[in-house]
């Protein structure tokens, strides 16, 4: 990733994509005390769109804020910054990662007094499980490995570390074969996948498991939005594992992932097997969404040019 044309933003200024450096010492570097984000930018009839910027920055300022972390810059200008690397590195589409973490003063487990840098890098990446998982869905695996207590790191802060768990549960499930995995909390509920919220439809109902100790998502609340316009309900509370055996669909919402149907878990298969019908219309949506084609939320989408 690092030897590449383009340009990042760090600290305030652009820097050929080589020279986005950093020292060894850096504090984040040996534990993990940093925020960062994923963001897409779509290509839309009109241009590059970054989706939902306004949010995802909320959401990067408010993990700096969880961790006491004092980021140096301001909403806007991490605003503009995000958009100005689409605009620089003359992307249509891309993933945009704005990333807040300590200098490297000192290696003392206090962070207090070190630096905080920020980088902002994007690039062109397509659908992050493949782009046949969109389409007909993914095999999931429940992890041995359990989503943070809700008191240990704190869920709602995207920070660096936490995605160790993320990493463990990963792996795991890819080593035995799955696309994913599922993650459940310390009390044996379903919470998310490793980088995903997750939903599930039963009778007609959807169902997602309240945010005690999964990531509010930008994509989950999203689709809540667009299912509602459906006339749907989106219900919040705690799943059990079973009831996802017993689902008529399920899928993940991600940044990354987006909407990608889940076709089986621990080797059962969820509903007909391949993505269901709610899932493909709420897929639909949110593409239609996404890429500019809904004059309903043109207000999700920032243009870079
Ligand atoms: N949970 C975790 C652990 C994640 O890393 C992500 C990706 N940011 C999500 C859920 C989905 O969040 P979003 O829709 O905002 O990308």
């Amino acid at each position: 990733m690092s030897d590449r044309d383009g340009l990042i933003w760090y600290d305030g200024n652009m820097v050929p994509w080589r020279d986005a450096t950093t020292h060894v010492l850096t504090h984040t570097l040996h534990y993990g005390l940093g925020v960062f984000e994923g963001v897409r930018a779509y290509n839309t009839p009109r241009g590059p769109a970054i989706f939902r910027l306004k949010e995802h920055t909320e959401r990067l300022l408010n993990s700096a804020k969880i961790l006491g972390m004092k980021v140096p810059f301001d909403l806007e200008t991490l605003m503009e910054a995000q958009v100005a690397v689409v605009r620089d590195n003359n992307l249509e589409s891309a993933y945009l990662r704005p990333f807040a973490f300590y200098g490297s003063e000192a290696l003392g487990i206090s962070a207090k007094t070190l630096s905080v840098h920020v980088a902002v890098a994007a690039w062109t990446w397509g659908a992050y499980l493949g782009a046949e998982a969109l389409e007909k869905g993914i095999r999931i695996k429940t992890s041995s490995f359990t989503r943070h207590h809700v008191n240990v790191t704190m869920c709602k802060a995207k920070t660096s570390g936490n995605y160790v768990n993320s990493i463990l549960a990963f792996q795991e499930a890819s080593s035995l074969g799955y696309d994913e995995a599922l993650l459940l909390d310390v009390d044996g509920f379903v919470a998310e996948g490793s980088g995903e919220n997750i939903f599930i439809i039963r009778k007609g109902k959807i169902f997602t498991p309240d945010l005690t100790s999964a990531l509010e998502g930008i994509t989950r609340d999203t689709v809540v939005q667009l299912a509602n316009e459906m006339g749907l309900t989106v219900v919040e509370k705690r799943i059990t594992r079973d009831e996802v055996y017993t689902a008529d669909e399920a899928f993940f919402t991600g940044t990354a992932a987006e909407i990608t149907p889940i076709r089986e878990l621990d080797d059962r298969q969820i509903g007909n097997g391949s993505a269901g019908p709610v899932t493909k219309a709420l897929q639909k949506l949110f593409f239609d969404a996404v890429q500019g084609r809904d004059d309903k939320h043109s207000d999700w989408l920032t243009y870079v040019r």
